[in-house]
């Protein structure tokens, strides 16, 4: 069978916006990159993404940062979370969620995931009750939402601070309601391989006026906090100014300039990913070997990377797939490997949080691949894409009496 290989790249964005382009262009002829640095009467690129995110994703405050580990570690220290505390988070997650946890001193309390790569809200309960934890960094890895009203409302009657990790789902929606609103705090990040692009930065969301207060600080606002496009008001920061430290990590107006044109092509952007995703997953579900995660009719979910299982693979077969794949351009992860490679990480990996057994996480990711889908994909790439993976899942099949085996 002559299937041509397939020639895209697996990490290729589209092109920033020409308006985007046009309004970098004019903040850099201005000189004026500096998110405090504003000619009179002018409002700051910086400024004007806090008030245009606020308002796409429904949240009182908006403040723009350097990036979105920077959010997570500002919304913790902001949170009040310090040194020795204990902080829940996702065991499958990517490097910089246990990254800020460890930044602000914390201890990571890692909870297994379940088939559907969702927090597991039993483990969630048990690992709360036993460490004591106040607080839940939440990963929404890969864009999988759990059930976030049975998770809000356990959150709240617990008095358990729930902060949203939204690297993967900026723009979905739970019941209508936009990932990042269900806690006190929404972080996202606008790093090249997220939902908009500026080489790197991040966005922290909330509707708490002295979190917001004191994140602004911490962000590195020096005293011109007033000068922010959608913070809380000047007297919120009468008690907390001179306390605060500054830990400088400011969004610069460049990166701004070249964001909010990307906003107002969101909702695009978005119903362009899923058509890419639904039309892969719908051709993978179909192998008796795969399983793919079950979408709740609650979540509106961004297609903006694709996961699938193969339930009881075992490491030489699993390498056999990404060799045989990779062999006609196809880049699959492997959340089972046991270094971590490039962008995937595994629990085991991270060597400053204390080792924590997640047989059930482990088993899961030890048939887990998951590969990006860049808009620069044609829904021909994707069929051509998802041949390849066919293919080689049928070899496997063949070779290492894998078959029957999906329903596992
Ligand atoms: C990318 C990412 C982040 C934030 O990343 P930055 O590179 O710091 O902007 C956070 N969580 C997850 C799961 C991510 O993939």
């Amino acid at each position: 069978m002559a299937r041509p290989p397939f020639r895209g790249s697996f990490t290729q964005q589209p092109p920033i916006p020409e308006e985007g382009v046009a309004a970098a262009l004019a903040v850099l002829r201005s000189g004026r990159l500096h998110r405090y640095n504003a000619a009179h009467g002018e409002t700051p690129e910086a400024a004007a993404l806090e008030r245009d995110y606020a308002a796409w994703q429904g949240a009182r405050y908006c403040l723009a940062v350097a990036s979105g580990g920077q959010a997570m570690q500002i919304a913790l220290r902001a949170a009040g979370v310090g040194r020795g505390d204990r902080v829940l988070t996702n065991a499958f997650t990517l490097a910089p969620v246990p990254g800020a946890i460890a930044a602000v001193g914390a201890e990571a309390v890692l909870v297994e995931i379940d088939g559907n790569l969702v927090l597991d809200l039993d483990d969630l309960a048990e690992k709360a009750w036993i460490s004591g934890a106040k607080t839940l960094l939440l990963s929404n890895m890969r864009g999988h939402l759990c059930d976030m009203d049975r998770l809000a409302a356990w959150a709240a009657a617990g008095g358990v601070a729930l902060i949203e990790d939204c690297a993967h789902t900026m723009g979905a929606t739970w019941n209508g309601r936009k990932s990042g609103s269900f806690g006190l705090a929404g972080c996202f990040s606008t790093q090249t391989y997220k939902h908009m692009n500026s080489g790197e930065g991040g966005l922290l969301t909330s509707d708490d006026a002295a979190f917001m207060a004191r994140a602004t600080m911490l962000s590195g606002s020096y005293m011109l906090y007033g000068r922010h496009g959608a913070g809380p008001d000047p007297e919120t920061y009468a008690d907390i100014r001179l306390d605060t430290p500054n830990m400088s990590a400011r969004m610069d107006n460049l990166r701004a300039a070249i964001l909010r044109p990307q906003l107002r092509a969101l909702d695009a952007a978005i119903a362009a990913w899923n058509a890419r995703h639904d039309r892969l997953a719908a051709a993978l579900a179909a192998h008796p070997l795969v399983r793919t995660p079950e979408r709740p009719a609650q979540e509106r979910y961004v297609g903006s990377s694709l996961q699938f299982m193969v339930p009881g693979i075992g490491a030489g077969a699993a390498q056999a797939l990404l060799d045989a794949t990779l062999a006609n351009g196809v880049e699959l992860k492997w959340f089972g490997a046991a270094e971590p490679v490039a962008f995937t990480s595994a629990h085991r990996s991270w060597r400053y949080v204390t080792p924590q057994a997640l047989p059930r996480t482990d088993r899961i990711l030890a048939g887990l691949f998951d590969m990006r889908v860049p808009l620069t994909f044609s829904l021909e790439d994707c069929d051509l894409i998802a041949a390849h993976i066919l293919d080689a899942l049928d070899a496997l099949g063949a070779d290492a009496g894998l078959a029957g085996q999906g329903a596992a």
